[in-house]
């Protein structure tokens, strides 16, 4: 199988249509992500069909609960994930990207510019400085994948969801069990809206996503 059907098959899979002209944003999103990584430490995965699988297919997966037409906030996107991907799929997506180490911002903005995409900027700053530029209490949605513990990335987002808005957690495998522990830490302050446990396409990996909403009226 081609790389390219690689893709749009994992993406199908996860209820994704990647049509031809998105399959080329994907493909020229590679050559640049390969291109930086010889510079800077974007992923440590060099194989195309790995990057495809870890990287695009897998920021896809959280898709089916992102809504077009809404604004996200990817907290340490590092090399794009999820936020670029998403903004693919789903075009009319406001998406901003933060990331506290310049050069990856620098690659994202980079890979905004040529793959043309609007309504997308990637910020350079850490989620918990007040002085950063990142508005707060406007994003539907706030996404993390592999930042930090599930208690810890809660926290950092809470502060940037508008009031009905969620926060969206990527996690690997042991997601249950950290979910389990991130209880004790969250108590009250957070409910969980949803969840999915599923195996990435084509592969035995498994991943978790947890919803979170906010409890504003917790005082713990
Ligand atoms: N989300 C990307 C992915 O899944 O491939 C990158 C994950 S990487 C393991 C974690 C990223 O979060 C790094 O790029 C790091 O610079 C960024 N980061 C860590 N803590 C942060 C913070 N407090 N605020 C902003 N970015 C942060």
């Amino acid at each position: 199988m081609s790389l390219g059907d690689f893709l749009i098959e994992g993406a199908r899979e996860l209820g994704v249509i990647v049509s031809d002209d998105k399959l080329n944003l994907f493909l020229l999103y590679l050559d640049n992500l390969k291109k930086w990584n010889e510079g800077i430490n974007l992923t440590a995965i060099r194989n195309d069909r790995e990057i495809v699988l870890n990287h695009f297919i897998d920021s896809l997966s959280i898709v089916p609960f992102i809504e077009n037409d809404k604004s996200l906030l990817d907290i340490g996107s590092g090399g794009g994930f999820p936020g670029i991907p998403l903004k693919i799929v789903r075009p009319a997506l406001q998406v901003t990207l933060l990331d506290s180490v310049n050069k990856k911002v620098s690659f994202m903005n980079d890979t905004v510019r040529k793959l043309q995409l609007k309504d997308i900027h990637a910020v350079w700053g850490r989620a918990e400085d007040i002085n950063n530029k990142v508005p707060r209490g406007s994003f539907d949605y706030v996404v993390t994948r592999a930042v930090g513990s599930i208690s810890d990335t809660a926290r950092l987002s809470s502060p940037y969801v508008s009031e009905n808005g969620a926060i969206v957690l990527m996690r690997g495998k042991k997601g249950p069990e950290e979910w389990i522990l991130a209880k004790e830490e969250i108590g009250c302050d957070f409910e969980l809206v949803d969840s999915k446990e599923f195996t990435l396409p084509q592969s035995d990996l498994v991943r978790s996503i947890f919803i979170l909403k906010p409890n504003r009226s917790s005082k713990s």
